[in-house]
């Protein structure tokens, strides 16, 4: 079983993948300025993929912050609806969930 704080260093490690990804794409969405039409239709439908790359990296990053949260006051690893110890191989899945296998569904 890993200890709070091996979860929470594997916590942070993801966040600073997410972080640079963002990053990665917000430089990638600047360079996407053609005045060429053909291209600019291109870089368009780049920009939706590159968007929703962007957006999914944000919304973990929320959630891994929560997640963080909870280690930082001790609830970290239990069910946030009905209190019930999160299985470490759920937890070594989805790292940042604040709901037991039941609840999330
Ligand atoms: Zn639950």
């Amino acid at each position: 079983m890993k200890t709070a704080e091996e979860r929470r260093s594997q916590l942070e490690t993801r966040r600073a993948e997410l972080i640079e990804r963002m990053e990665a794409v917000e430089a990638e969405l600047e360079t996407h300025n053609t005045r060429d039409w053909e291209d600019a239709a291109t870089e368009r439908e780049q920009d939706e993929v590159l968007e929703g790359m962007g957006l999914s990296a944000q919304a973990e990053v929320v959630r891994i912050d929560a997640a963080l949260d909870r280690i930082a006051s001790g609830e970290y690893g239990h069910c946030a609806v009905c209190g019930t110890r999160i299985s470490e191989e759920r937890l070594d899945l989805l790292p940042f969930t604040p709901f037991c296998r039941n609840c999330a569904r």
